[in-house]
């Protein structure tokens, strides 16, 4: 009998699941996509949407359109519930679905309602509501100082990932060098001076020393200041409050919040007790042999970032199309951190580091030629209705800065 494979969440692990398993296993088996979105949203879009003020278009594409480019099913609900021993999900409105795998890929819930004073108060660049927000807000913002960070992560013990503080700190790093340039176009750079803060001991610590220094050096050109050991307790109209009893004044506060785990995925028992989804290598849900997982969601994912994503969700899919008698390569799950950060005259920071996973490649590009590789990922992303750029791109990169 044809398997049927249901894999929730059409984001960067989602849609990679989706068309990995098209090209390995076509119409041998049912595949259904299930999301309450109507689109894709391409995250590292969105500094450009709340700062640039580009449209919150550039950052989507039609779910629909790639799901059906696949001929696969897609389902446009939430879904509430799973039981996983009896091979069941549930949906919001109505409608139960069974599935012989699920591949898991919901990502994170953004928590801001867990900072006292956000709704008010705080801004962010998530997601597609609050980057365009941050956008309005820029545009009748008359000055003051501004304070950029995350909350702090707190991971599981199941898995053997890297233990950190501070999530995924690039938006952090591309929105304090992007707003510097949009504050001195405007003429405010003066009286509104940057801080980023971290809730971790330094900053950018899933980076090694070299990719650090190279982005301190870029602060200190810029004269954005830095406050380690801080997590946001609270925000006003005037001030920013810390949980160590401090505050400082603050006229626009930016925040990365928690990355809170959904609570349907706690309720079934799929994860680990700080909420996450603990996998093997080959991203198998440690419980049950037919779930599997990939992206933000997992507890593999640290920091949590679209490119490891991208390659959890090319294993899974991998994994079960070898279950299911596929002769396939599965690649082994060797993470790296690949971030690009725009600039000022269309120049940007990409990083490439894979020492916090045992390696030793820790290098940044810094110029036109950075940017031209983020402008490059997004309009093939996008264009191509969620392919990755071919690996050998990838292979490339690695092999030049190997070099460097
Ligand atoms: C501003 C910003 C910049 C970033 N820059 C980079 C970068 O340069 N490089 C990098 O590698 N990463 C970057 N990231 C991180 C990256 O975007 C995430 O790691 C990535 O999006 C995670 O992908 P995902 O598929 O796990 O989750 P998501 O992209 O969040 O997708 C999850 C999907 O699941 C759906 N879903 C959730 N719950 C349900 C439910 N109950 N029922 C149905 N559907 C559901 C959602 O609608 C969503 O479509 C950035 C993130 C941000 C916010």
């Amino acid at each position: 009998m044809r398997k049927r494979i249901v894999i929730i969440g059409g984001g960067f692990a989602g849609i990679t699941a989706m068309h990995t398993l098209k090209k390995l296993l076509r119409h041998e088996v049912d595949v259904t996509l299930i999301d309450y979105r109507s689109n894709t949203l391409n995250k590292p879009r969105l500094p450009d949407v709340a700062i640039k003020g580009e449209s919150v278009e550039h950052a989507r594409f039609l779910m629909k359109k790639a799901v059906k480019h696949d001929d696969y099913q897609l389902i446009q609900e939430t879904v509430i519930k799973i039981n996983p021993k009896e091979q069941k999900i549930f949906l919001k409105e109505g409608g139960i679905e069974g599935y012989d795998y699920l591949i898991l890929a919901p990502g994170v819930e953004k928590y801001y309602a867990g900072i006292e004073g956000f709704i008010e108060y705080g801004y962010s660049v998530c997601d597609d509501i609050q980057a365009p927000r941050l956008y309005r807000r820029l545009q009748t913002f008359k000055g003051g100082p501004v304070f950029i960070g995350s909350m702090p992560y707190e991971s599981g013990i199941r898995v053997d990932a890297p233990k950190l503080i501070a999530p995924c700190e690039g938006p952090v790093g591309e929105v304090m060098f992007m707003l510097k340039e949009f504050l001195r176009k405007k003429g405010l750079s003066e009286s509104s001076p940057i801080t980023a803060f971290t809730p971790a001991k330094i900053f950018f610590e899933d980076v090694g020393d070299d990719v650090r220094n190279a982005v301190g050096a870029i602060m200190k050109k810029e004269r954005i200041g830095l406050l380690t050991e801080k997590i946001v307790s609270k925000i006003d109209s005037e001030r920013i409050y810390f949980k160590d009893g401090t505050s400082e004044l603050c006229a626009l506060p930016i925040i990365l919040p928690q990355y809170k785990p959904y609570e349907f995925l706690m309720e079934a028992g799929l994860t680990d007790e700080a909420g996450f989804i603990p996998t093997d290598n080959q991203m198998r849900h440690l419980d049950f042999k037919n779930v599997f997982a990939a992206g933000d969601a997992t507890a593999l994912s640290v920091p949590k970032l679209g490119h490891i994503a991208v390659v959890q969700a090319e294993i899974a899919a991998k994994t079960i199309a070898s279950d299911l008698g596929k002769k396939v390569r599965i690649p082994a799950f060797e993470p790296a951190i690949l971030c690009v950060m725009e600039r000022s005259n269309m120049q940007a920071t990409m990083i490439y580091s894979n020492i916090l996973y045992g390696r030793n490649l820790d290098e940044t590009l810094n110029g036109h030629m950075a940017f031209i590789m983020k402008w490059s990922f997004d309009f093939y992303y996008n264009f191509t209705r969620g392919h990755m750029p071919p690996k050998f791109a990838e292979n490339l990169l690695v092999k030049y800065l190997s070099r460097k």
